[in-house]
């Protein structure tokens, strides 16, 4: 038994606001009646439910975290017969219902997270959330106060594209840590571009709540949304 509300976002009918507002309005149908209640408890083996008087299918949400290897593309399907991450996951991981959220360079290791939850991957990439990623950047060159300051203060790609303030962690002349809350293309990588340096070395090593850990590269494992973000 389970609620109906739980029920249609494991449907991926959408969000639980979403469906509160469905269901008002009168879409949902259980054994043929109009349901206004999205708080019942259901049995979705025995009843029938229907959205917009379409049956619906079940589907068990999933979350996982991977530490992803360097040389790896992030992708599901083999592109130009180079090496993907779909390549990385274990045979009990149904691959055609997964994604990963967001890329990471082929060249860049660390964190990377999967799910069949479309709504929750919305929630993870959307800019207005600010969700924090956090990299571990080794440079070619000695990085500076000013550099740090300007990374701090937010920089702007060869005059077009305008980087969020980030929040670095010195951890030596050529290697910091750098939180940042967008996913733009390469941002890190252009970030210190722009600071005139050069990006060697990139992991990622954590996201949102999340955190590499222990983890060692190539290993995934299973966890639950709200050790992502609350
Ligand atoms: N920034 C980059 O430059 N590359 C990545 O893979 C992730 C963030």
């Amino acid at each position: 038994m389970i609620r109906l509300e739980k029920y249609l976002v494991q449907c991926g009918v959408g969000s639980r606001k979403v469906i509160k507002a469905l269901v008002n309005e009168g879409h949902v149908k259980i054994n043929d009646e109009t349901i206004y209640n999205y708080g019942l408890m259901v049995y979705p083996d025995k009843d029938k439910i229907t959205f917009r008087d379409k049956p619906l299918k079940y589907k068990e949400l999933k979350y996982y975290v991977m530490y992803k290897k360097a040389g790896y593309i992030t992708a599901m399907k083999s592109e130009l017969n180079k090496p993907v991450i779909a390549e990385l996951l274990p045979e009990y991981i149904d691959k055609n219902s997964i994604f990963p959220v967001g890329r990471l360079d082929r060249d860049t290791e660390g964190l990377i997270i999967f799910t069949n939850d479309g709504e929750f991957n919305r929630l993870l990439t959307r800019p207005e959330d600010k969700i924090e990623k956090t990299y571990y950047a080794e440079l070619i060159k000695d990085i500076s106060t000013t550099d740090i300051l300007n990374l701090e203060k937010g920089v702007t790609f060869k005059d077009e594209i305008d980087y969020c303030p980030g929040k670095v962690q010195f951890i030596n002349s050529r290697a910091i840590l750098l939180t940042i809350t967008e996913g733009k293309y390469h941002q890190v990588k252009r970030m210190l571009r722009c600071v005139n340096n050069k990006v060697i070395y990139l992991k990622r090593v954590k996201f949102g709540k999340l955190s590499l850990d222990n983890m060692i590269p190539g290993e995934i494992k299973e966890i639950q949304k709200e050790d992502i973000i609350d």
